[in-house]
C-alpha cells in the first residue's frame, strides 16, 4: 500500500523544487511550516493514519484528535467569532456563503482588489459582481465609503472586503465598513485569507458577519484547508444538514 522512496521518486522524478540551500522570504505564505508538536503529529500520522478512523459522519466533531475542541472552542475564540467552521480553502468558504445567502442573478459588492476565488466563487452561484474601484496607481487603496453609492444603487445580498490584498497589501478600514454594513443591514464577508493566523484580527472587532482565513497560506498547515467564521444567526443557514444524511452539511 504504501509508496517505498525509490518509487515515489520513479513516479515523480523526485522532488524538483530544491529549497534546502535557500531561504523562502515570502512573508505570507509561511503555513506549512511546522511546528515541533506538529512535527511529531505528523510523524504519527504518516502510515496511514486517517482521521475518519474516527468520523462519525462529522469532521467537525471528531473527538480523537481532538477536531471537535479545535473548531466548537478554540477556532470561535482565536476569529473572534459565536460559530465557526472548516472548509475546503478560504475560496469554499466564500461560495458556502454566497450559496446560502443569495439566489442567481442576485448581486454583491466586492472590493476591486478582491482575489480571484471571491469571482469563481460568485460565478458559482451565478452573482453580478460589482467592484468598489481603487485609486489605482501606484497605491491602490480601497476607501470603504465608496461601498455606500453602490450599496444604495444595487441593493446587493453581501458585500465582501480583502483584508488585506494578495497584491498590494492595502488594509482598508475594515472596521469602518462593519459600520456601513449594520447602518445597510446588508451581510459582510471579512476575507483575511492573508490576516487571519498572521496578524491580530478578530470578527467581533471588525463588525464583520463572516470571517474567512486560509488555513494553508497564512496559519497553520500544509492541506488544502480553511476556516470560516460567523455569526450565531448565520448558522442555520449555512451549516444546515442534508435532508437525505442527517449528519452531513
Ligand atoms: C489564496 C487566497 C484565497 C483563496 O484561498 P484558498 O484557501 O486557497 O481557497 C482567497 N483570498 C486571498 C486574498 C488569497 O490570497
Amino acid at each position: 500500500m504504501g509508496m517505498t522512496e525509490s518509487n515515489y521518486a520513479k513516479i515523480t522524478g523526485g522532488l524538483k523544487r530544491e529549497h534546502k540551500s535557500f531561504i523562502n522570504l515570502m512573508p505570507l505564505q509561511t503555513g506549512g511550516i511546522l511546528t515541533d508538536a506538529a512535527r511529531e503529529a505528523l510523524m504519527e500520522f504518516g502510515d496511514g493514519y486517517s482521521v475518519c478512523d474516527f468520523c462519525l459522519g462529522d469532521l467537525s466533531n471528531i473527538t480523537n484528535p481532538p477536531i471537535k475542541k479545535f473548531v466548537h472552542e478554540f477556532l470561535p475564540q482565536f476569529l473572534g467569532c459565536e460559530v465557526a467552521t472548516i472548509t475546503h480553502g478560504a475560496r469554499e468558504a466564500k461560495f458556502t456563503i454566497m450559496h446560502s445567502l443569495t439566489k442567481p442573478g442576485e448581486t454583491i459588492v466586492v472590493d476591486g482588489n478582491r482575489h480571484y476565488t471571491t469571482i469563481v466563487a460568485a460565478e458559482r452561484v451565478v452573482l453580478n459582481v460589482i467592484e468598489v474601484p481603487s485609486s489605482g496607481y501606484p497605491e491602490f487603496k480601497i476607501d470603504v465609503n465608496d461601498y455606500m453609492p453602490l450599496i444604495e444603487k444595487h441593493h446587493p445580498k453581501l458585500i465582501l472586503l480583502t483584508y488585506p490584498d494578495g497584491n498590494y497589501g492595502n488594509l482598508p478600514d475594515a472596521r469602518r465598513l462593519g459600520k456601513i454594513a449594520a447602518e445597510y443591514d446588508v451581510p459582510y464577508i471579512l476575507n483575511g485569507a492573508y490576516a487571519v493566523g498572521r496578524m491580530p484580527i478578530k470578527m467581533d472587532d471588525v463588525g464583520a458577519d463572516f470571517i474567512i482565513g486560509s488555513a494553508h497560506k497564512s496559519m497553520a498547515s500544509a492541506g488544502p484547508c480553511g476556516v470560516l467564521g460567523m455569526k450565531e444567526k448565520w448558522e442555520d443557514i449555512l451549516l444546515r444538514k442534508s435532508a437525505l444524511y442527517q449528519n452531513k452539511e
